[in-house]
């Protein structure tokens, strides 16, 4: 294990997990939580050293994320959407937005909430109908955005909306007066992760807010969301890691049968079933984000299949983790229901299962230009 790793899973051991089931209940990631991961400068994580950030490379966000993903999903979210926002921000904002928000942004003093979905845009993001209207150098926008992770708390929005030249990402303070929030409680999985649904009403920001061109909005979303993928399958290794934890010393003290449950071959399997399984989606994140940190945009695709591996996994493992605790897995507040729970949430957001599929069978297409051609019969 490396250093950093071992201090992500000391915070995580210390301060995260003990709590998860507390944060689930109260649906909410408290404040000293909040601090706590700032002081570490892991809001930050993304951001160069040089723009006042922690400047981790992939490999040891991946690994900050899969260990907080380990403790609490909810709380991995959240860093999730931050992460992406202020990876955007620095990358593609404006001088002035830059000037006005990293600082904050980087130690977790202005929280950033990813503003994509809508009630009729979900997995086709081309479906986005929110408009931002060109006024003088000032944008109007107008439209809804729902399924907001920590869009309860968040001081800042990346959202993407419609402009004349196509769609476009803008950044919003939370305080204009054109942006209303409700939240969402009871979902499946990752309760405290504090979802809204944001709206904006002739909400008037300032061409600095715009992110990136008009018109290259998808840009500013694709390359947010890779970095998204590569951290809900690195938190997918930490459900699948929590669940062989948990599974091991249940089956290792519970005796049914004539014997320790441990000591059943058909348990047995499935506990080997997990271990495989996150060897191989752990493999398959670092893969991803070695190319990323080497500058390959093979890492794209490495990240579609790394993601699915590993959501996918974390399902199996968390349905296994429930299977084998028997009514106590189904028990609310027992974490292995929580698991279970989290781990579909998984398999939805930052690029639906059957999404991933499609995506990486048509990189396969791709790869193998002559098994096109010949239309498959040889
Ligand atoms: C807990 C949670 C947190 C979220 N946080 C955020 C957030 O912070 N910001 C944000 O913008 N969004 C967020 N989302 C929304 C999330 O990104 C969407 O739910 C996701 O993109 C899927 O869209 P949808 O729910 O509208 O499903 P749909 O797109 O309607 O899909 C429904 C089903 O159809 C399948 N499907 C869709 N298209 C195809 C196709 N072409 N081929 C085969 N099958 C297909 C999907 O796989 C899925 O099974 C969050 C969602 C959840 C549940």
């Amino acid at each position: 294990m490396t250093p950093e790793r071992s201090a992500f899973r000391a915070f995580v051991d210390e301060t995260v997990a003990p709590r998860a089931d507390e944060f689930e209940r109260d649906e909410r990631i408290p404040d000293d939580v909040y601090k706590a991961v700032g002081a570490h400068g892991w809001w930050g994580a993304v951001v160069p050293a040089s723009a006042g950030g922690t400047g981790f490379d992939m490999r040891t966000l991946a690994a900050l994320h899969e260990e907080i993903g380990r403790g609490c999903s909810s709380l991995r979210s959240l860093l999730t959407v931050h992460t992406m926002g202020a990876y955007a921000l620095y990358r593609w904002g404006s001088a002035a937005a830059r000037e006005q928000w990293l600082p904050d942004v980087v130690t977790g003093a202005a929280r950033m909430a990813f503003c994509l979905t809508e009630p009729q845009a979900g997995s086709d993001a081309t479906m986005v109908a929110t408009t931002a209207t060109p006024d003088g150098s000032d944008f109007v926008l107008d439209g809804v955005k729902r399924w907001i992770t920590g869009g309860q708390v968040a001081d800042l929005f990346l959202v993407f909306a419609r402009t004349p030249r196509g769609p476009a990402a803008f950044l919003v303070d939370a305080r204009n007066p054109g942006v209303s929030r409700s939240p969402i409680s009871n979902v499946l999985g990752t309760r405290a992760s504090m979802l809204a649904e944001v709206r904006l009403t002739g909400c008037r920001v300032p061409g600095t807010a715009l992110v990136g061109a008009a018109g290259a909005g998808m840009l500013v979303a694709t390359g947010a969301l890779d970095l998204g993928r590569l951290s809900v399958a690195a938190g997918s290794c930490g459900i699948i890691d929590a669940c062989l934890d948990a599974t091991v010393a249940h089956t290792a003290g519970r005796v049914q049968g004539g014997g320790l449950l441990r000591d059943h071959q058909l348990v047995r399997a499935k506990v080997s079933d997990m271990l495989t399984d996150l060897y191989a989606a752990r493999e398959l994140v670092s893969r991803a984000a070695r190319l990323k940190d080497a500058g390959d945009p093979e890492t794209i695709n490495a990240t579609w299949v790394a993601k699915y591996h590993a959501s996918t996994a974390a399902m199996r493992a968390a349905t296994d983790a429930v299977q084998l605790h028997g009514a106590l897995g189904c028990a609310d507040g027992h974490p292995v229901n929580r698991y279970f729970r989290d781990a579909k949430v998984m398999e939805i957001i930052e690029g639906s299962t059957q999404i991933q599929q499609v995506t990486i069978a048509e990189h396969a297409y791709r790869r193998v230009p002559a098994a096109n051609a010949s239309g498959g019969a040889r």
